[in-house]
């Protein structure tokens, strides 16, 4: 059983909630040039639509910086208002500083403890973030990382560790060191005057038993909101697996608010998948509803042909597509299990148990696919229009049983007081 969520105090980024009672939400970043407006807006509003409820963007220079606020002015045209959170490095405090309308037209800074500056100017700088947060009242996430961790710090802890009379690995000292990191500058930030509902943290580390460990420690560190992620996932298979096999631990034991699959795209490939894997990890751990799920059967030696591979990937992409609309009109139609199987021999008891599901016919069997709706037999479909007249079959579903809803509540207000206005 997933352990109840741990408790956390809930920071509103634009108008989305992260931690306290708010759903896990996810987010996803861009990886276009953010001086690049127009490009840039496009992404946002493609990873917004596949349902990113948080979107970062780079802004690494003054070009950056600069486009900000155009990139937000585009998406208002586009009628995205998805919050947008800037990722800064090195240089945050400057930017901040020397460009008011990027401050103002983003909703989170990022602030990586470990690349503000060194020594005097790190502290320095990093107060200069906090004091630019607090002067735009905007909420920050201190996201320490692996790769970029604070050496001094490191280092000291190194030191102190070689003096005990029994040391830790280096491996755990690393690990003290990046929570170390976050606990320590959301301290930072509170003693110079940003409160905890507007502060985030991460500690990212590209490997799948430190991250668990990691945030282990972190989550009982304190009740700051945590977003999750494992950075450098990687590519494909290997990036959504690592990622998966990760958070899904994590998630299980209540620890997490926010989460990100950083998968690394292939070349040419679509920035929203890992919006969509993020999604689907969180639905098929039982934590949150998208998008109806799809349970195919593997398929095997009895589906000798690709007409079942085709139909599941057809309905799939139907249901995503339908769901910006369905969400608008029928928000529990995210809840469906539509099942779409290869033949008799599990077929028809898993379509059973599906909302809405088909068998379609084996190698052997007659060229007729029985649908099920409700667990019943609902009709059989032959011939050439098979995924057509299921999808059709699932539209009228789920405007029939939900549609019922919207029409009654519809009814409701039309007759209270007001509704009019
Ligand atoms: S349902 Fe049929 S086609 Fe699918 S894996 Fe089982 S035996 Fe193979």
């Amino acid at each position: 059983m997933i352990e109840e969520r741990r408790r956390s105090v809930a920071v509103r980024v634009g108008d989305v909630t992260v931690g306290g009672d708010a759903p896990i939400i996810v987010q996803s970043m861009t990886n276009t040039d953010t001086a690049n407006v127009e490009a840039t807006a496009q992404q946002v509003s493609a990873l917004a639509g596949a349902g990113s409820e948080l979107v970062r963007i780079t802004v690494d220079r003054e070009e950056a910086a600069k486009a900000v606020p155009y990139i937000r002015d585009r998406l208002a045209v586009m009628g995205v208002s998805v919050p947008l959170v800037g990722d800064f490095h090195y240089i945050g405090h400057k930017l901040l500083e020397e460009f008011p309308a990027c401050a103002e037209a983003l909703d989170k800074y990022r602030i990586n403890p470990g690349n503000v500056g060194f020594r005097e100017k790190r502290d320095r700088q990093f107060g200069a973030m906090i004091e630019m947060a607090m002067r735009y009242d905007k909420p920050v996430r201190i996201g320490v990382n692996w790769g970029s961790l604070d050496q001094e710090l490191l280092a000291d802890l190194m030191d102190k560790n070689a003096s005990i009379a029994v040391p830790k690995s280096a491996a755990v000292v690393m690990r003290d060191a990046l929570v170390a990191s976050a606990i320590n500058s959301a301290q930072r930030a509170e003693e110079i005057g940003l409160t905890r509902d507007r502060i985030i943290l991460s500690c990212k580390v590209s490997e799948v038993q430190n991250l668990i460990a990691v945030y282990r420690d972190l989550s009982t560190a304190g009740d700051y909101a945590l977003h999750l992620g494992l950075t450098e996932a990687g590519m494909g298979s290997k990036g959504i697996v690592a990622s998966t096999a990760a958070m899904a631990v994590l998630l299980q034991e209540g620890i997490g608010d926010t989460i990100r699959v950083s998968l690394t795209p292939e070349p040419g490939g679509d920035r929203t998948q890992e919006v969509i894997v993020a999604q689907e990890m969180l639905q098929t751990m039982g934590l949150r509803s998208f998008a109806p799920l799809v349970t195919a059967c593997p398929g095997c030696g009895r589906t000798t042909s690709t007409v079942f591979q085709e139909l599941a990937q057809t309905i799939q992409v139907f249901l995503r597509d339908r769901m910006p609309l369905w969400r608008e009109r029928y928000p529990e139609a995210a809840n469906l299990n539509i099942a779409v199987m290869g033949c008799i021999v599990n077929g028809p008891g898993e379509s059973r148990f599906a909302d809405v599901g088909i068998s379609l016919p084996g190698t052997g069997e007659l060229p007729s696919a029985p649908v099920f709706v409700d667990g019943e037999k609902h009709v059989t479909l032959r011939g050439e229009n098979i995924a057509e007249e299921f999808q059709n079959i699932v539209e009228k579903y789920v405007v029939d049983r939900f549609g019922k809803s919207d029409i009654a509540s519809s009814e409701t207000s039309a007759h209270t007081p007001n509704a009019a206005q």
